[in-house]
């Protein structure tokens, strides 16, 4: 037996001295072993060789079998504490992610198109939500538990019982509370580890300039046209993107107005606000509770697609929803060279690619 260990410690040796791997020199000694064993079951009893390496294949047998035992345990104990160390997201970027936070996203980074590079990049995103309503309510929580860093939301309205029918973010204890006050403690509840900013204030033509420059991406929800025609101006002025949604009773339609990069600006496709009394608001004609829902998700997914850089997002496109039929269809939008806000940018943007 003792000659069995001088050739194990032999093969060990001659591992160490050749810088062989350990899993390498494991393997020699596990075929030491094999042969020992199948000596001691094929060669007849009292052969030169069986008597050599103790005379009986039972002690080998058991001492393999601790072997293997002590092999298990080492594999088990390798693999609790890989499980126990924080998961890298692999490649580019490395997010200051925590743990828990891993786990909230680990459905984003398991997909193809986000990963870990779209997830941090959706950490370091900042975005401002124009209306905390009936499209700022499913906008505001998506984007927040998709986990988007740093959301500003603009409104200047309180909550009101005749809200509560579709703007989903806020409850019946906030009626008569700000909707930014209401809508941030929503958001930070969903997610407690991204920044919530809020301005309770109509925007103005004062103070659009100043409060864009702070973000990358705006989403436009707003009900009324003079805010829609001054967030338009703002963005282009600035070269922001406007993910820009709009309802009318049992109908919604979304695009991504960015002229920066091929599209139309809002007031390309949009050239004057209708007269009064030709677009009533959702107070005037009515509008079905979840449509806002659909709209409000569709521009958070575009949202989420610009800034991780999936897909395709509806730039020169408008998606037009009619609920009443569950009717989707898409319509081209172009720029105009006549429009007095962006003059046309997007044609100019889009020309080399043609
Ligand atoms: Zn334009």
């Amino acid at each position: 037996m003792g000659i069995v260990l001088l050739i194990a410690a032999l093969i060990w040796g001659a591992g160490v001295v050749t810088g062989a791997p350990r899993s390498l020199r494991w393997m020699g000694i596990g075929l030491l072993w094999a042969a020992v064993v199948l000596a001691q079951l094929v060669l007849p009893e009292g052969a030169a060789l069986r008597a050599a390496t103790g005379g009986s294949a039972a002690p080998w047998l058991i001492l393999g079998g601790l072997g293997l035992i002590v092999a298990g345990y080492r594999a088990v104990l390798v693999r609790l504490k890989a499980r126990a160390r924080p998961v890298q997201v692999s490649g580019e970027p490395q997010g200051p992610f925590r743990e828990a936070e891993l786990r909230r996203y680990a459905r984003h980074i398991i997909l193809r198109e986000v990963g870990g590079p779209g997830q941090v990049r959706l950490k370091q995103a900042k975005v401002l939500v124009v209306g905390a309503g009936g499209l700022g309510s499913p906008a505001l929580m998506y984007l927040a538990a998709a986990g988007v860093g740093s959301i500003g939301v603009v409104d200047d309205d309180v909550v009101d019982g005749s809200n509560l029918q579709r703007q989903v973010i806020h409850g019946d204890a906030d009626i008569g509370r700000p909707k930014v006050q209401s809508a941030a403690e929503r958001m930070q509840a969903i997610n407690p580890f991204i920044e919530v900013r809020s301005y309770q204030r109509r925007l103005g033509p004062a103070d659009v300039d100043a409060l864009l420059a702070e973000y990358d991406l705006v989403l436009d929800g707003t009900d009324n046209f003079t805010t829609r025609y001054l967030v338009n101006e703002a963005c282009v002025k600035a070269g922001r993107p406007l993910i820009s949604g709009a309802l009318t009773q049992w109908e919604g339609q979304v695009s991504v107005f960015d002229p920066a990069h091929g599209a139309p600006c809002y007031q390309c496709v949009f050239p004057e606000a209708p007269a009064e009394g030709l677009a009533p608001s959702c107070a005037e004609s009515g509008v079905i509770g979840p449509l806002p829902g659909v709209v409000g998700s569709i521009m958070a997914l575009e949202a989420v697609k610009l800034l991780t850089g999936a897909g395709a997002v509806l730039r020169g496109e408008m998606l037009i929803y009619d609920g009443l039929w569950g009717e989707t269809r898409k319509i081209r939008v172009k720029p105009r060279a006549d429009c007095p806000v962006c003059r046309g940018r997007g044609l100019a943007e889009a020309a080399p690619k043609a």
